[in-house]
């Protein structure tokens, strides 16, 4: 399938997943396995992640052109400028061109940790990106958005300012995982009193095992309410438990930003349908 994001988000709620790209030809198989099991509930879009300085570049690229070529899904790019110069993104971007693919997700990026010595990048913020992306041809431009502001933003004004900078010449943006909804509520209100209402899609991250959701948080600095850390830990002791209320705490929050009017909901799947597929059964969404 080939479309473009801001086409089908006008068309109603969206429910999209996130993929990373599989570091070997196994991993690649398995991926396909939940793409057919991801299929049938037809998710609106699937976006497919961009190790830092083109570290996935090949693979990233490769998951994208399979989506394209099942055409059951359509595919989201990611790309992060960390170390790259401006002529190898370009190269990138007209690859991608060229294949079709219409929907990219313009990102900074982070250096891994210790990457001291890495080459800086020709360019220093994600508007920059969006702006390049534009340039190289007529793609769907979607940025990153921090509900709770990006962990290395002064404060949290500061953040939103920027954002609504990169996402006035974006065309959607896409949330890093969070537990409280009204983190996301007063992120779309700043947006929409700096005069920018570009749909802002939620993510959700459902809590598969107890330690990962604490490193991952930690990363990426979204706060764990003590109400989650509770019904986790209550059930620490016994994986398959903490799965499913990881999963029971994705459907609440998933019901409540419904509710409160979110224009969709993407899912990090973490390479694994079923705690997808749950959610949107739960929740009724696509066609689960
Ligand atoms: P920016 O928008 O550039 O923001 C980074 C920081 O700079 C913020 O603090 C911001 O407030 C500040 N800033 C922005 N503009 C300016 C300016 N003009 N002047 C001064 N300060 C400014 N990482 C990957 O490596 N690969 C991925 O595939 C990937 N996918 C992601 C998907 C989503 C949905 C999200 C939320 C994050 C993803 N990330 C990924 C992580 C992301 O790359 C990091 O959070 C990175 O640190 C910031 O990227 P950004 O695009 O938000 O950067």
């Amino acid at each position: 399938m080939m479309a473009r994001i801001d086409t089908l988000l006008a068309q109603g709620f969206s429910f999209s997943v996130e993929m990373s790209p599989p570091k070997t030809d196994e991993a690649a198989a398995r991926l396909d396995d939940v793409f057919d099991a991801l299929a049938p509930v037809h998710p609106t879009f699937a976006s497919v992640t961009y190790g830092a300085g083109g570290s996935t570049r090949e693979r990233t690229h490769e998951v994208v052109l399979r989506l394209l070529t099942r055409g059951d899904i359509t595919p989201m790019a990611h790309l992060t400028s960390v170390a790259h110069s401006r002529a190898e993104l370009v190269a990138v971007l007209t690859g991608y061109r060229e294949a079709g693919v219409q929907n990219i997700l313009a990102l900074k990026g982070d250096p891994p940790p210790g990457a001291d010595g890495w080459p800086a990048g020709d360019f220093n913020h994600a508007i920059e990106v969006v702006e390049l992306v534009k340039e190289v041809g007529p793609f769907c431009v979607g940025v990153a958005a921090h509900p709770e502001g990006h962990p290395q933003s002064p404060d949290l004004a500061t953040d939103r300012k920027y954002l609504a900078e990169k996402l006035r010449v974006a065309d959607f943006a896409v949330t890093q995982f969070f537990f409280r909804v009204d983190d996301y509520l007063g992120m779309v209100e700043d947006l929409a009193a700096r005069g920018v209402d570009k749909p802002v899609l939620p993510g959700i991250m459902p809590i598969l095992n107890a330690g990962s959701v604490r490193r991952m948080a930690e990363l990426c600095g979204a706060a764990l309410p003590a109400e989650v850390i509770r019904r986790v830990e209550a059930v620490s002791d016994d994986p398959v438990s903490v799965r499913s209320v990881g999963v029971e705490i994705a459907c609440e929050l998933g019901s409540a930003l419904v509710d409160a009017g979110a224009p969709g909901l993407h899912v990090y799947t973490l390479n694994k349908a079923e705690a997808t597929l749950e959610i949107a059964r739960a929740l009724g969404l696509g066609s689960a």
